[in-house]
């Protein structure tokens, strides 16, 4: 079983490497970020300099890992990829640094993960490309410094305030990933089923990419499940078979998975509607407060079904609609 498991999980990682965009004229929507990276890399390219230091910052799925890759390959480099919590010690980011090369690209994502004697280590090496390391201890110990080459860091998070801000001012370029709109999630599982060889028909697209929580990610996720179904059933995606494979996979017309509606109904069955706080409710869901605030919230609150508010969160009245539940008359967002 484990083997199987093991292989499943290779041949899903097969899939997504060959769906991702690989330059950034591939890369669908974030028009303004595009732009903008586009001149940054033309302008390195024309000084024959490393690109500044990036950091992206959006919830999970929308395309951060994607562009690490795509700099990497326009800056005509090399990329290596790690995450916060592996970088334990400073003797692991000193084995990654010393095996660069100039122009490389040094992907962290969760970078707001790290501890912080790897962080702290961090920041001569993204101003000065030298690395300090403490040899010894006590009044006898020395500190040498370890010359890195000019490469590009880039670092991913969910939000940008999680980062301290003496690493948060390092990085010379710092992005934000919107949600995608219909138009570009229709474009990218029209690209990816055109990469997979799966044939669908427009309004299925059109049903995929509603139900996809505004992430590539998660489109690219159930067209492979929706054409699953479409196999058995001997044929091409029609709306019948994505609308079936959808609701069978538990994703309502609005894109909501099953987290996403206890989220909702928790709020509204224990705390009234809210206000109630993020704290109490990690303890409510048996979730983590980041995971709920990263992962679940940010479409939640874009869809207009929770709100913050000073005192916590509370459901809308669409989102009282949306699980089918009453708002109360008094109800005041
Ligand atoms: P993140 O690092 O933000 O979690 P990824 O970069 O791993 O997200 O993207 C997840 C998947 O979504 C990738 O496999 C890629 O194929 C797809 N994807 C992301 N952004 C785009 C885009 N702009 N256009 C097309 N596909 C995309």
């Amino acid at each position: 079983d484990k083997i199987l498991e093991a292989q499943a999980l290779q041949d899903e990682d097969k899939i997504e490497n060959s769906l991702r965009p690989k330059t950034l004229d591939d890369f669908i929507g974030q028009n303004k970020l595009k732009e903008n990276l586009k001149i940054f890399i033309e302008a390195a390219k024309k000084r024959k300099e490393s690109l500044d230091h990036c950091l992206f910052y959006a919830p999970p799925g929308l395309g951060k890992t994607t562009l690490s890759h795509i700099i990497a390959r326009e800056m005509g480099g090399n990329l290596r990829m790690t995450s916060g919590p592996v970088l334990k010690k400073v003797g692991d980011l000193a084995a990654i640094l010393t095996n660069l090369s100039e122009g490389d690209v040094f992907f962290i994502d969760e970078i707001h993960r790290l501890n912080h004697l790897v962080e702290e280590s961090l920041y001569s090496v993204m101003e000065d490309f030298e690395l300090d390391i403490i040899i010894g201890q006590g009044p006898s110990a020395k500190t040498i410094k370890l010359p890195v080459p000019r490469f590009t860091l880039v670092g991913a998070t969910t939000r940008t305030g999680l980062l301290s801000s003496p690493l948060r001012d390092r990085f010379g370029i710092v992005e934000h990933l919107d949600f995608y709109n219909d138009t570009e999630l229709v474009q990218i599982v029209k690209r990816s089923a055109l990469i997979m060889n799966v044939e669908i028909v427009s309004d299925a697209a059109e049903e995929i990419a509603r139900r996809s929580r505004g992430t590539p990610r998660i489109v690219n996720r159930l067209l492979k499940r929706v054409r699953d179904f479409a196999e058995v059933a001997g044929g091409k995606v029609t709306r019948e078979i994505a609308g079936g494979a959808l609701e069978a996979l538990a994703v309502d017309k609005a894109g909501l998975d099953k987290m996403d509606r206890l989220l909702l109904t928790t709020i509204i069955e224990k705390f009234g509607g809210g206000p109630v706080g993020v704290d109490t409710l990690s303890v409510a869901l048996s979730e983590e407060v980041d995971t709920i605030t990263d992962v679940y919230e940010p479409y939640l609150i874009q869809s207009g079904f929770i709100a913050r508010t000073p005192r916590g969160r509370v459901v809308t009245e669409a989102g009282f609609k949306h699980v089918g539940a009453k708002a109360p008359k008094n109800l005041q967002r």
